[in-house]
């Protein structure tokens, strides 16, 4: 998989019979965004209004998103945005290992696809399945194997408004870490 486009790639993803999660499914949601894009960002699963819209963080979690990503000076537009899991799990429950491992190649050929500066990893799902850590609050903030900023996933941020700044400090790092990037590779 890795080295195909993302078109051929999200056609993969919206016709993928590879686990349960499938026949659950109204749409898969392979993600949006440029392709390249200096930013990515990595959620969990789909919800409810992602897996009848077919579209990446579109319900509550999307408009908190949103919001956030403003905040911190980010243009969503620019920026490519996905989850681990491309198909919704049954009443939003947390997906399962092996869902996740299946799910993965899909992630990592987006990764290649897309060849961000930095990629946003949100929520312990996406920082377990590529980093194979665990530990969002001790985590986040930090730039990890020089690619991956791990901070929390907007659901959190929406359970726990304490969140909230820290999670737009680490998004404005995330801005940081890929500007800085680009001047490099320019000069
Ligand atoms: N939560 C996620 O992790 N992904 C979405 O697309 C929507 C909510």
């Amino acid at each position: 998989m890795l080295s195909m486009s993302l078109d051929d790639l999200h056609s993969r993803i919206l016709s993928c019979q590879l686990c349960d999660l499938a026949s659950g499914r109204t749409r898969a949601v392979p993600g949006e965004g440029p392709c390249p894009a200096p930013i990515m960002l990595v959620g969990e699963a789909p919800g409810a209004d992602e897996d009848r819209t077919g579209r990446p963080f579109v319900g509550r979690c999307g408009k908190l998103l949103d919001r956030s990503l403003a905040l911190a000076g980010i243009n969503r537009a620019e920026v490519f945005i996905t989850s681990v899991v491309k198909c919704r799990p049954h009443q939003n429950r947390k997906p399962k290992k092996a869902e996740m491992e299946t799910c993965l190649p899909y992630l990592k050929a987006q990764i290649e696809a897309i060849r961000p500066q930095v990629i946003g990893l949100m929520g312990n799902v996406a920082v377990s399945s590529l980093l194979k850590r665990q530990g969002v609050t001790m985590l986040h903030g930090q730039v990890i194997e020089e690619k991956f900023l791990v901070t929390f996933h907007p659901a959190a941020v929406l359970r726990n408004k304490n969140f909230q700044g820290d999670f737009i400090a680490d998004l404005k790092e995330l801005k940081k870490t890929a500007l800085g990037r680009e001047k490099l590779l320019d000069s």
